[in-house]
C-alpha cells in the first residue's frame, strides 16, 4: 500500500494552487453569479499563501503539520466564508493524522472525513445546500476506491449544485434565483481533490 509523506502533501497543496490559479476567473465568474465575485481571488490568496507557508520555507516535517500549517494560513489570510471552513478543513484533517510521519491512503480519507465533518458543523450546512459539501462529501467518499475515482465523484456533486436551491451562504440570499449555476465552493472542492489525483499519479 502506498505511503503518503509530507513531500506528498507539500506537492498536493502546491498542485492545488497551480490549478487553482488556473481557474481562478471562472470560480469569480461563479461567485458572480450567485455571490459577490471574489472566489477565485480568495482561492488564489489563500492559496498562495499556503505554498509559501509549506513548500518555501523549512517544510513542516509530517503530513498532519502540513495540513494544519495550510489550515491556518488558509484562515488567516481569507476573508471570506471559504477561508475558515477550508481552514478548518484542512486543520481538522492534518489533527486527525497526528505526528506520523507517514499515512496511508486509507488514513487520508479518515482524516478528510473528520475535516468536512468539522465544516458541516462549522457553516450549519449539509449535502443538498448548494455549498462545497455537495462535492466534498462524494470525494472523501469516493477516496475508498482511488483517487481518480474521488476526483471524478468531487467533479460530479459539483455538477449536481446547478439545480440546487441555496441554503447557506451569500448565495441563499437569492432564494430561486440560485438555481440554474454551479456553486463556487463545490468547484474549487472538486479542483482540490483534482489535484490529488494528480500528485497521487
Ligand atoms: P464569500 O461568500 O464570503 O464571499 P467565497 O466566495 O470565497 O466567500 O466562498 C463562497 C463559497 O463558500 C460558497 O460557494 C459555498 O460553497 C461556501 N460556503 C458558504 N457558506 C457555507 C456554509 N455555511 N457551509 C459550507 N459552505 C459554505
Ligand atoms: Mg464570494
Ligand atoms: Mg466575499
Amino acid at each position: 500500500e502506498t505511503a503518503l509523506d509530507a513531500a506528498f502533501f507539500v506537492r498536493w497543496m502546491t498542485a492545488a494552487a497551480t490549478v487553482i490559479d488556473r481557474e481562478a476567473t471562472r470560480l469569480t465568474e461563479l461567485d458572480s453569479a450567485i455571490g459577490d465575485a471574489d472566489h477565485g481571488t480568495n482561492m488564489q490568496r489563500g492559496f498562495a499563501a499556503v505554498v509559501k507557508t509549506v513548500a518555501e520555507g523549512e517544510p513542516p516535517a509530517t503530513p498532519g503539520a502540513v495540513l494544519v500549517a495550510a489550515g491556518r494560513q488558509l484562515i488567516s489570510s481569507v476573508g471570506g466564508a471559504s477561508g475558515p471552513l477550508y481552514g478548518t478543513l484542512l486543520r481538522r484533517a492534518g489533527k486527525a493524522l497526528g505526528e506520523a510521519a507517514e499515512v496511508s491512503p486509507e488514513e487520508l480519507r479518515a482524516a478528510l472525513d473528520a475535516g468536512v465533518a468539522a465544516v458541516g458543523q462549522l457553516g450549519g450546512s449539509a449535502p443538498g445546500d448548494k455549498t462545497m459539501l455537495d462535492a466534498l462529501v462524494p470525494g472523501v467518499a469516493a477516496l475508498t476506491t482511488s483517487f481518480d475515482a474521488a476526483a471524478e465523484a468531487a467533479g460530479e456533486g459539483a455538477s449536481a449544485t446547478v439545480p440546487m436551491q441555496a441554503r447557506k451562504g451569500r448565495a441563499s440570499y437569492l432564494g430561486a434565483r440560485s438555481i440554474g449555476h454551479q456553486d463556487p465552493g463545490a468547484t474549487s472542492s472538486a479542483l482540490l481533490f483534482a489535484a490529488l489525483a494528480e500528485v497521487a499519479k
